[in-house]
């Protein structure tokens, strides 16, 4: 049973893909809780992979992992930089959960006998994951994947509409994000394929109650009266979503256009008080008018496509608004390095940051990455496979003990970075082996880490224990600690039983740091993360000597 009161907001996407549903479904969720509402946001993704886990970053972006250890799509990150909410498993859905659920009950013999269909047990088991595991939220959000029309989508949609007829449509909205193309020889935005997306629609049984059309500009009082004729909407719930420089601006731009109004007057709630956005004016003031600007390199793998680092570019544009400094990226593949050198492509930037990673391709540039910021003293942030590529380059270059390596990829190394086969968690032994299954099995989401008094660590959190989450299958051994330390390395960081090493740094250095975890999750625009904050402060002031 749901609480009476929680409402459901479901959100599709028409005409073409990457129109930014997810930052849209996270900015209506935003300018709710400018009313004052609680608000939670659900994702249902129609693919068959049981979670993008296993999905490479250029199929589907970066894999966001949520406290609860659950590998989920990158909207969830949005979800939770703009609400503030964090997400959990319930948050979550793919296909190949759904399937994996749906025949797991059959094999147990639930179904007493009946035949599984996609209707009724697919939907029934959608519908559930709508419903389930919610408290007192005022209104639930839930995103479609993909784009109406596609067959995979279609037990989504009859799902949804099912959920407004067992509740009642008063308590369920449905919002359709579509394009309006500007074709310019005939100078005009086209309405078109919003009428066809939401005919198609209509074919489900379902009747949108307000259209979000992305436009590149203000769209023409009777194109509205056009769209919301044809389409079967009112015309004051025809909104402009119009394109913005910046991910921040989305809930101001979209709710001057009356994207929050339009929700409330279709649940009938009074509009008599704006939506009070000051906190995101604050953000966005301070995004248009910086007091400088400084240069972070990222040096990974994936730099042909952004979104693989998507989490990773927030958390530096949050430290950046922290600073009230604009942070220019420069993305560099670190495959370059290992051909020219790497002051050719590193000597104008004032941080560098190794992210995370996986697999063979591209490390030695890492390595030199790391190296240069070593020894020029840049500040340096390294994560995860980061953070494991700092420890090798000082057991190699330092310690010089030349093959220390990873067994991630080198199972004859000195094996400094090893396969981690048992850990803590929450009291229990978690136990992986060499050839067990690759999805879900890595060390997953929040661990709590003890801080080691006096480290540089300890004095950016101002804390002595913190929580981050992770997502890696492999460990520096704890064993060459000693070593470490003559080569000039401290670990000032590791879980509470002592045993797993989760920060590295080096005192000698003005900022040079490793992370197990990956800090960047955790970061939002009005709590951005200390490490962040901090390292971007440290690019400043490196700026300045130079
Ligand atoms: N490949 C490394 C591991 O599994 C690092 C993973 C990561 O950077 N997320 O431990």
């Amino acid at each position: 049973m749901t609480n009476p009161k929680t409402k459901f907001i479901f959100i599709t996407g028409g005409v073409v893909s990457s129109l930014g549903k997810g930052l849209a479904s996270a900015s209506i969720a935003a300018t709710l809780q400018g009313r004052g509402f609680k608000v939670r946001l659900r994702k249902l993704d129609p693919y068959l992979n049981v979670d993008p886990g296993t999905m490479s970053p250029y199929q589907h972006g970066e894999v966001y992992v949520t406290d609860d250890g659950t590998e989920a799509d990158l909207d969830l990150g949005h979800y939770e930089r703009f609400s503030g909410v964090a997400a959990t498993k319930d948050d979550s859905i793919t296909t190949g959960k759904i399937y994996q659920r749906v025949i797991e009950k059959e094999r147990h013999g639930e179904y007493l006998g009946a035949t599984i269909q996609v209707v009724p047990h697919v939907t029934n088991e959608i519908k559930n994951f709508i419903i389930s595991n919610l408290t007192d939220e005022d209104f639930v959000l839930c995103e479609i994947g993909g784009t109406v029309g596609d067959i995979e989508g279609q037990p989504y949609l009859e799902a949804i509409r099912q959920v407004a007829y067992d509740l009642g449509r008063d308590r369920v909205m449905f919002v359709h994000l579509t394009l309006l193309p500007f074709i310019p020889t005939a100078g005009e935005l086209k309405t078109k394929p919003t009428q066809h997306s939401v005919k198609k629609l209509q074919e489900y049984g379902i009747q949108p109650d307000m259209l979000l059309c992305r436009s590149q500009m203000p769209i023409p009082e009777n194109e509205k009266r056009k769209l919301a004729l044809f389409c079967n909407v009112k015309e004051e719930n025809v909104i402009t979503a119009l394109d913005v420089s910046n991910i921040y601006l989305v809930p101001l731009a979209y709710s001057q256009e009356g994207m929050d109004a339009a929700v409330c007057r279709h649940f009938g709630i009074s509009t008599d008080e704006p939506s009070d956005l000051s906190k995101w004016q604050r953000i966005i003031d301070t995004i248009k008018a910086p007091e400088g600007e400084v240069t972070i390199a990222v040096v990974g793998k994936y730099t042909k496509l952004l979104e693989a680092y998507k989490s990773l570019h927030e958390a530096i544009k949050h430290g950046g608004i922290a600073n009230r400094y604009q942070v220019k990226i420069k993305w560099i593949d670190s495959e370059k390095l290992e051909n020219e050198p790497a002051g050719d492509y590193l000597n104008d930037v004032n941080a560098i940051i190794v992210p995370g990673g996986f697999g063979q391709r591209g490390t030695q540039g890492k390595i030199e990455a790391i190296k240069y910021a070593r020894e020029n003293k840049i500040p340096f942030l390294g994560i995860c496979f980061g953070m494991q590529m700092a420890v090798i380059e000082t057991m190699r270059n330092v310690c010089n003990v030349k093959n220390a390596n990873t067994t991630e990829f080198d199972p004859k190394c000195e094996p400094i970075v090893g396969l981690m086969t048992e850990w803590d968690k929450d009291g229990n032994k978690e136990i992986r082996t060499q050839d067990g299954d690759l999805g879900g099995t890595m060390r997953l989401g929040a661990y709590p880490c003890r801080l080691t008094t006096n480290s540089k660590v300890r004095e950016i959190y101002g804390t002595g224990e913190i929580s981050e989450r992770h997502r890696h299958r492999y460990e520096v051994n704890m064993k060459y600690e000693d070593t470490l330390n003559k080569g000039g390395m401290i670990i000032s960081g590791k879980s509470p039983d002592g045993k797993l090493p989760e920060i590295v740094e080096r005192p000698e250095h003005p900022w040079f740091i490793g992370v197990q975890f990956h800090p960047e999750l955790k970061s939002r625009p009005f709590a951005p993360h200390p490490l962040f904050v901090s390292l971007i402060k440290a690019a400043i002031d490196n700026s300045r000597l130079v």
